[in-house]
């Protein structure tokens, strides 16, 4: 089996760390849901805890999206399947837990990571409609998915919800006011969370990136100047991975974090956030 991993994964990083995983398997026998799961952050995450055993659901709003990210690791040996799902849209995240449920038998792990971000500018700009926009797919949705989860932790007899907020939720960002007021949310929402879910065995933790390397960021460093700009806020003078957030979504996710619950951890690269 070992060998049969190694010739499997050799001369890739990422496979290497398959091989390694797999021995581990610190999730095996979990369920996983991560939305926004088909690029970047939520990509990343779904290969990690794929590769740390567990069986994942992946989602976003489009098909052909879905079709490719489940593709791309099923190639990698994965146990992963696709459902389409806007976080904004009940019947999606009830779909989404229908088909979790049928195709892997229940839910251990739940990741909300899906977010908007319409608006870039002065937070006194910001067009009156767009609040709610921001609101509804930030905070509301991942209300409601930690809500809807809950009775499928139950019957598993335990759980770990993961929310993916931000270093803004700290340091509100000049240009992206409203989206960083979301992000604040969601510590406030894991805090109001995590008593209720502590009496039923349901762990509840926040990561809050920095400045991660993704589409949704591009606006801070595809441009020579804006990317300067960026990474003269963070310590290590560099923007960061989605591959560096994804252990700790596993970790979070996993036993080896069984008494931590109510946390927010950082993975920022030393950008100034708090005391
Ligand atoms: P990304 O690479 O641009 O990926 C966005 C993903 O979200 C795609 O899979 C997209 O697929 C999906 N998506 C968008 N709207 C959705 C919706 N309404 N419902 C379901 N899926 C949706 O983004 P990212 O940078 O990884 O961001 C992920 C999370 O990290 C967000 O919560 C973001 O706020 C947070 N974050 C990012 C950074 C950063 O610097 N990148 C920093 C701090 C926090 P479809 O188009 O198919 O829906």
């Amino acid at each position: 089996m070992f060998s049969m991993l190694t010739r499997m994964t050799t001369g890739c990083h990422v496979g290497m760390r398959l091989a390694s995983s797999h021995i581990g398997g610190k999730l095996l026998g979990k369920v996983a849901i991560i939305t926004a799961s088909t690029d970047g952050i939520g990509f990343a995450a779904a290969r990690r805890l794929a590769q740390d055993g567990a069986k994942v659901m992946i989602s976003s709003r489009k098909q052909k999206n879905v079709h490719a990210a489940v593709r791309k690791l099923k190639n990698e040996h994965l146990n992963v399947a696709g459902v389409t799902c806007h976080v904004g849209h009940a019947e999606d995240r009830s779909t989404l837990f229908k088909e979790t449920l049928e195709q892997f038998g229940g839910i251990d792990i739940l990741v909300s990571n899906a977010a908007v971000n319409p608006v870039f500018g002065p937070i006194l700009d910001t067009p009156s409609d767009q609040p709610d926009k921001i609101f509804e797919i930030n905070v509301k949705s991942s209300f409601l998915l930690c809500k809807e989860v809950v009775p499928h932790m139950e019957a598993r007899g335990s759980g770990s919800v993961i929310l993916i907020s931000s270093i803004a939720a700290y340091a509100p960002m000049h240009l992206l006011g409203a989206y960083s007021v979301s992000k604040t949310a969601l510590i406030g929402l894991r805090k109001a969370l995590a008593p209720s879910l502590a009496d039923l065995n349901i762990r509840i933790n926040v990561i809050a990136p920095g400045i991660i390397k993704t589409k949704f960021s591009e606006a801070l460093w595809k441009n020579e100047t804006t990317r300067e700009l960026a990474e003269s806020t963070v310590l290590m003078k560099r923007i960061g991975t989605p591959e560096e957030c994804d252990g700790i979504v596993s970790f979070l996710a996993s036993d080896d974090a069984s008494y931590i619950t109510g946390e927010t951890i950082l993975i920022t690269g030393g950008m100034q956030a708090r005391l």
